[in-house]
């Protein structure tokens, strides 16, 4: 009987217990799910609330560099260190070719005469090398910032200033000068012209870069042009995915009007990236949220001496882009623009740069190589030595590890 008796006594305080246990557990359960609630309203409101994105804050002119002090102060933040010599050759070229290079381009730079310094820094050769012409595509024709060669497109430049002035752009003739900045009239002439021309069907927005003009100005340009009715496509050139990813990540009205703008007529976006160095969390995460805006994107590159020149790096950079939904587009020999002439190599580099690439990795990540015709006449692919063709119309083909093939047709 006591035996029974101190058994119900063990079983009710065991009861007790367990009881005491699942009321703690319970209750952690519903703090945490309190706190997690917390946290999904916190984050919530932070969505819906968000700031309306300021593009002055973005464009701000303390995120670039523009002198040789602050380049200075810039480049001692990563123990590089420029002589006198090298100060004084930047402020020459400076008179001649601006210099603007965004603070987040900068820190991109590992060392001196990198990659990344070879396309940002001003170099005496800009100004000591003096062959080739300022305009030698003849783009600068007619109706200030038009230029209509091809039959269905043509190319319109809005803006004349950009994230960061390469120092091997064809449009160093005007880049930064304010003075050559297309105004409200010019940009209506543009317009007048391209709606009076029903067989343009794809205009190509470039600049400088469209995506370092204000939000506002970009929501009105995009606007006026799709109130042309034979208009299909609308392309947008920009290196700021690349040299200033920022611009893309902080301004919510800019993605809002991207997307906005994006169907009917279509809208592509084509990047340009020039070595895998400019691939980081930051331009990744540009690029995604315009994959995410559903806007396509392309990359074009050029062939710079001390930059890309091999098919190594091009193997690299083109295999990175796709991986973030970049497809590789065209890959140019470089115009032979006055300044810009120590990045020129021998086309047979391009040709060789294509070689490596074709067949080794996929078709999506090799670009067409071509030549812009000095003079205006466009541009011309060129392409290695793959074929050879008979007189009955069948060809001889060479794959991309040097074996030969026949295609006869009998
Ligand atoms: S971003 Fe484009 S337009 Fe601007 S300087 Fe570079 S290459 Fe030229």
């Amino acid at each position: 009987m006591v035996y029974k008796k101190n058994k119900c006594i063990k079983k009710f305080l065991y009861f007790l217990v367990w009881k005491s246990l699942n009321i703690k557990h319970n209750k952690r359960i519903r703090d945490y799910k309190n706190n997690e609630n917390m946290i999904i309203e916190k984050n919530n409101s932070s969505q819906s609330d968000v700031e309306p994105s300021d593009y002055k804050k973005i464009l701000s002119q303390k995120n670039f560099i523009k002198d040789v002090p602050n380049l200075e102060a810039e480049l001692i933040k990563k123990n590089i260190f420029l002589t006198d010599n090298e100060k004084l050759d930047i402020s020459k070229v400076m008179k001649n070719y601006p210099m603007c290079i965004s603070k987040y381009y900068i820190s991109l730079i590992c060392r001196k005469n990198d990659p990344i310094w070879n396309q940002c820094i001003p170099k005496i050769e800009e100004i000591t090398n003096i062959r080739g012409k300022e305009d030698p595509l003849k783009e600068e024709n007619g109706i200030f910032g038009l230029t209509h060669r091809y039959p269905d497109r043509c190319l319109s430049l809005i803006s004349n200033t950009c994230a960061m002035y390469c120092r091997f752009c064809t449009r160093k003739r005007k880049v930064g000068e304010e003075n050559k900045i297309p105004s409200e009239k010019d940009f209506n002439k543009m317009l007048r012209y391209i709606s009076d021309h029903e067989e343009i069907r794809d205009i190509i927005l470039s600049g400088g870069d469209p995506l370092m003009l204000s939000t506002k100005k970009l929501e009105k340009i995009l606007k006026e042009v799709r109130k042309i009715n034979h208009i299909e496509i609308i392309r947008i050139g920009t290196r700021v995915p690349c040299t200033y990813p920022q611009r893309i990540i902080k301004d919510k009205n800019l993605q809002t009007i991207l997307k906005e703008n994006s169907n009917n007529p279509a809208l592509y976006i084509n990047t340009h990236f020039e070595h895998p160095m400019e691939i980081t969390e930051e331009s990744k995460n540009a690029c995604e949220i315009l994959t995410n805006l559903g806007i396509p994107l392309g990359n074009q590159s050029i062939v710079l001496k001390n930059v890309n020149d091999n098919p190594t790096t091009f193997m690299e950079l083109n295999r990175k882009l796709l991986a973030m939904k970049v497809k590789s587009y065209y890959l140019y020999q470089p115009d032979l623009v006055k300044g810009t002439f120590h990045f020129i190599c021998p086309v047979s580099k391009g040709l060789e740069i294509v070689k490596g690439l074709r067949g080794y990795t996929s078709g999506m990540a090799v670009p067409q190589f071509v030549i812009d015709s000095p003079g205006g006449g466009g541009k011309i692919p060129l392409l290695p030595e793959y074929t050879k063709t008979l007189d009955d119309g069948s060809v001889k083909i060479t794959n991309y590890q040097g074996k030969h093939f026949e295609y006869i047709i009998e």
